[in-house]
């Protein structure tokens, strides 16, 4: 897979400032802010810093956490795990594999029905949705 490796002022030229602030500085958005958080839209949901796909509107499901959040991605290989050890909790990290922005968070074992009992808590500022045809 082709990396995509821009340089922060590169990033702050295509990003705008909240964009860049959760993307690139791995901030949060506000729950139940986001554009997407309840969106049932049958579509592709796209990294919004370089375009690749990285969820599917068939694997969102109403968590209720205040973000959109997947049970899986796309692809197994479209975003890469890190572990997260600030703001005094270890947490995994999801970051978008081909340019390494931000998405969110994922947390397992949470008990929702899910087929893989895994919840991608993602940004909504860090997708972008492009609706079926
Ligand atoms: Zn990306």
């Amino acid at each position: 897979m082709e990396k995509i490796r821009k340089s922060e002022d590169e990033w702050k030229a295509q990003l705008n400032p909240e964009e860049f602030r959760v993307l690139r500085e791995a901030g949060t958005e506000r729950p139940f802010t986001g554009e997407y958080t309840d969106t049932k839209t049958v579509g592709v949901y796209r990294c919004r810093a370089c375009g690749t796909e990285l969820f599917r509107s068939d694997a969102k499901f109403d968590s209720h956490c205040g973000w959109p959040s997947f049970f899986e991605p796309s692809e197994s290989d479209a975003v890469t795990l890190v572990e997260d050890r600030s703001m005094g909790m270890t947490r995994v990290e999801v970051r978008c594999a081909t340019c390494d922005s931000h998405l969110g968070h994922v947390f397992e074992g949470e008990g929702y029905p899910t087929p893989t009992d895994q919840r991608y808590c993602i940004n909504s500022i860090s997708l972008t949705l492009e609706p079926a045809e």
